[in-house]
């Protein structure tokens, strides 16, 4: 990497950016022997000429390389003390938004792989902790975006009645999206909140929805219905943070599990009927009939209890009769697909 007498830069910043960028790829050490907003000068090593000067030109608006004596008489060196925690984080926010779970010390080692530089595990560790710290700062945004306008209407005119899903984008966006989805009383359905997170887990789960609380003002969680898949951290967290609603699961995702063991279009007509069985002994009625068929696969049903996907085991208050989650699959189908 060559310095060009004459180079133009935004602004001090970037200067100094410059400046670190070629200590960095040439393994000079040198450092800053003047750091003020309208100018910054660079030197290296006792006994070495290099020098490098850039200072605001205010007729061209811009910070300019105007003094540089391009020469080293000085011994590479493979930890420089010019680098710092926001050239660090500017280099590999990307890589961090890319794999979140990447530790300090991997990175450390990745910076030595591919730049052969040192740099300090502490000034590592702010650095990846400063990106993260921004990558969730993004996330409440866009958390917030959605409130305004959508949460207002669920309110008004609503059924109490919330999909969620996780739903994993492909190369669009770095991550997955978490939404949640309501039903207005013509049921239409539109998006409550959605959230992009690095991963899907329980604690992702754990924010988007302590925040989706926050936001429909919702203290008494009795009123609400809950549809989700059957992930085990989602439950958890909606237990916690619900504990007063409603959760069902999305009678598609127990089809979908089951019917791995047990295929074909007649069980799936048997399995719709027990799902969309209105009282309880329409329910076992219907179950009968599936054993009559199919003694393993209604043992195997069994073991999703009812109440968390059938329609007849369902509070009788909450008007919307959905057992699948197709409103939250349905968005998440547009925002794939935009
Ligand atoms: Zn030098």
């Amino acid at each position: 990497m060559e310095l060009e007498l004459g180079t133009l830069y935004d602004d001090g910043n970037q200067f100094k950016k410059a400046m670190i960028n070629y200590a960095v790829y040439t393994k000079r050490n040198i450092h800053y022997v003047k750091n003020e907003p309208k100018r910054v000068s660079v030197a290296c090593v006792k006994s070495c000429p290099f020098q490098a000067t850039g200072s605001w030109d205010e007729s061209l608006k811009c910070f300019q390389l105007k003094t540089l004596t391009a020469v080293h008489k000085c011994n590479l060196k493979y930890s420089l003390a010019i680098v710092n925690q926001k050239w660090i984080e500017d280099r590999y926010e990307d890589k961090v938004r890319d794999n979140p779970t990447i530790g300090p010390v991997e990175l450390k080692k990745h910076i030595k792989s591919e730049l052969k530089l040192n740099v300090g595990i502490c000034m590592v560790r702010r650095a990846v902790r400063a990106i993260l710290k921004k990558i969730n700062a993004g996330f409440q945004d866009q958390f917030r975006r959605i409130r305004d306008y959508a949460a207002e209407w669920f309110l008004e005119g609503c059924r109490k009645v919330i999909g969620l899903d996780g739903c994993f984008l492909k190369g669009l966006l770095k991550g997955e999206i978490l939404s949640a989805v309501g039903r207005n009383s013509n049921n239409q359905m539109y998006p409550i909140a959605w959230a992009v997170v690095e991963i899907e887990n329980t604690d992702s789960w754990r924010w988007f929805l302590g925040l989706l609380k926050t936001d429909l003002g919702n203290t008494n969680t009795y009123p609400w219905t809950i549809i989700s898949d059957q992930q085990k951290g989602l439950t958890h967290v909606i237990q916690e943070l619900f504990p007063d609603s409603e959760h069902r699961n999305c009678a598609r995702h127990v089809h979908a599990n089951w019917s791995k063991l047990h295929r074909g279009k007649v069980l799936k007509k048997h399995f719709w009927m027990c799902a969309k069985a209105t009282t309880e002994s329409q329910f076992q009625e219907q179950l009968k009939f599936l054993e009559k068929m199919d003694r393993t696969a209604k043992a195997d049903l069994e073991r999703y209890p009812p109440r968390l996907w059938c329609k007849a085991f369902f509070r009788t208050f909450v008007k919307c009769d959905a057992v699948d989650n197709n409103l939250s699959e349905a968005f998440n189908g547009t925002l794939v697909k935009a």
